[in-house]
Order: structure tokens, then C-alpha cells, then sequence
């Protein structure tokens, strides 16, 4: 399976979840058992066995990429939740949306000190999201080695967010 047919399975949503706003529903792509397990293989190949030690995934698409990212890997998955979503003691970072604010949290305790970990998340827009993330993780300790999202939307350079990452995307739109 090749980037184009993979591009195939993902659905443009026009004016959801809001007018102006074109949605990238994965949904067609997940449903596809060769798409699927190729995104996930494609990941873990290009990061490599051996160099992540937790996998985090960003609510709540970004579990569903990062879960067997992380079984592949051999290493732990971590949740990052929107605000007042987890349950034990959290850090925060408040990140700019296009109108108004958001605030993403992981668990205090949810990567040692010095463990490496991989991103992962569905999409890449203005790179808000993803930077946040970044933040909490180095906050608590941990050393990102990697991003990844499986869409990146060229037009709203999220990746200039995330200089001295290693951003790794698959379809870009
Ligand atoms: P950003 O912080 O602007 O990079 O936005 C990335 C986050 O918002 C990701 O968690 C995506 O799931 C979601 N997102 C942003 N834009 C879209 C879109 N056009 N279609 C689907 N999800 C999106």
C-alpha cells in the first residue's frame, strides 16, 4: 500500500466540527486492516526497536495510533488528556487554539526521568497541539525523540512549531 491509497481512505469533512473548518476523518483509513497496519508499521520503522522506552498519545485519536505503536516498540503508553480528564496528579500546558485557549495534561508520574518517547498523534495543523505535548513530556523528564503524526497540513506549517524534533509525518494535504 502506497501513500496514495492511503491518502484514499481519508475522508474531507467539510464545516465540521465547525463552518470553515475541513476535517480529516481517519475513520475510513482505520477501517482498512492493510491501511492501518501499515501507518503503525511505517512508525515503528522509521523510529526503530530498541530507541523508545513510552509512546504518548494524544487525546483521543492519537490512542488509537499510538497503542500499537507502542506494543511494537515494547515500551509503555501514556495518555495526554484534555483538562480535568485524568485522575492522579497532573502538569499542564495551556496552548493557543484559533479562537481562545486549550489545556492538555499527563500524569506527574507517567515517564521517569530520562526515558525516550515518541508522540504520536492523527494530525499536524498549526502544531499547538503536538508543541504542548513536547512541553509536558521534557517537563517531567523525559526526552522526546520523536514526533509523529500520521496527516500533516502543509498549509498551516505546524512544523515550523517543532524545529529540533524529529517530525516524522506520513500523508501530507
Ligand atoms: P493543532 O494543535 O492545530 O496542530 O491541531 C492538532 C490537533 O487538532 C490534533 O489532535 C487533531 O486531532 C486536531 N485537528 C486539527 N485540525 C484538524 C483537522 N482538520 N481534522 C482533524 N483533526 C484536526
Amino acid at each position: 500500500m502506497d501513500v496514495e491509497q492511503m491518502k484514499a481512505l481519508i475522508r474531507d469533512v467539510p464545516d465540521f466540527p465547525e463552518p470553515g473548518v475541513v476535517f480529516k476523518d481517519i475513520t475510513p483509513l482505520l477501517a482498512d486492516e492493510l491501511a492501518f497496519s501499515t501507518v503503525i508499521d511505517l512508525i515503528v520503522v522509521h523510529f526503530g526497536r530498541g530507541n523508545v522506552d513510552k509512546v504518548v498519545g494524544i487525546e483521543a485519536r492519537g490512542f488509537i495510533l499510538a497503542s500499537p505503536v507502542a506494543y511494537h516498540f515494547g515500551a509503555g503508553f501514556v495518555p495526554v488528556r484534555k483538562k480535568d480528564k485524568l485522575p492522579w496528579e497532573t502538569e499542564a500546558a495551556e496552548y493557543a487554539l484559533e479562537y481562545g485557549t486549550a489545556t492538555l495534561e499527563i500524569h506527574r508520574d507517567a515517564v521517569a526521568p530520562g526515558e525516550r518517547v515518541l508522540i504520536v498523534d492523527d494530525v499536524l495543523a498549526t502544531g499547538g497541539t503536538a508543541k504542548a505535548t513536547a512541553d509536558l513530556v521534557e517537563r517531567i523528564g523525559g526526552e522526546v525523540v520523536g514526533i509523529s503524526c500520521l496527516i500533516e497540513l502543509d498549509f498551516l506549517a505546524g512544523r515550523g512549531q517543532l524545529d529540533g524534533y524529529d517530525l516524522f509525518t506520513l500523508i501530507n494535504c
